[in-house]
């Protein structure tokens, strides 16, 4: 459920049959979440939420609403470049050292830049639009080589070496970006 604030922008209201007391916390996208538990009336949730303002306001980043729009506006703009370029650029480097895949997923976890399923599937994140070419080739070479090797071992390095001779500058660079939008 989602509550509509004029203070916070939209609340994300998640509903759990673990939670007994309303408990708040921030979203990925800097918006207001708030557990409560299961059966929770909206008009009862948006009680709870203006018991609660000024400690929200006092303790939480909450993004205000142009923020969140904004945040909104950019995502959508990376989600298009990368629908635009990710699968032409993976399939490129996987033609070009003969990889083979069964899928490209685009995401957008704050955490992962990207990562491959033991189906055979890539799953690369759309904050890649944001990094060099460079750094953004190197993550893509790095998931096309656990088709082969599913761990970090050092055949695994070497084949990334094998593709990327520079890839432990442009790993170290990565680390200057986070994945996040
Ligand atoms: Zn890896």
């Amino acid at each position: 459920m989602i509550i509509s604030d004029k203070e916070f922008g939209e609340v994300i209201v998640r509903k759990s049959a673990w939670v007994t007391n309303p408990k708040f916390s921030v979203s990925t996208s800097g918006r207001l979440a708030m557990s409560v538990p299961a059966h929770t009336s909206e008009f009862l949730a948006k009680r709870w939420l203006n018991a609660s303002r000024k400690q929200i306001r006092d303790k939480l980043p909450i993004n205000d609403p142009a923020t969140q729009r904004a945040r909104d506006a950019q995502k959508k703009i990376l989600s298009k470049k990368a629908r635009d370029y990710l699968p032409y650029r993976l399939e490129f480097w996987a033609q070009k050292y003969g990889y083979q895949y069964s899928g490209l997923r685009l995401s957008h976890a704050n955490t992962r830049w990207g990562s491959r399923s033991s189906t055979g599937t890539i799953s690369l994140n759309i904050g890649l639009m944001k990094v060099p070419e460079a750094l953004r080739d190197y993550v893509i070479i790095h998931e096309l080589a656990h088709i082969n090797h599913m761990d970090h071992s050092d055949a695994f390095w070497a084949e990334v070496a094998a593709h990327d001779p520079h890839y432990k500058r442009h790993r170290k660079l990565l680390k200057q970006y986070s994945p996040g939008v």
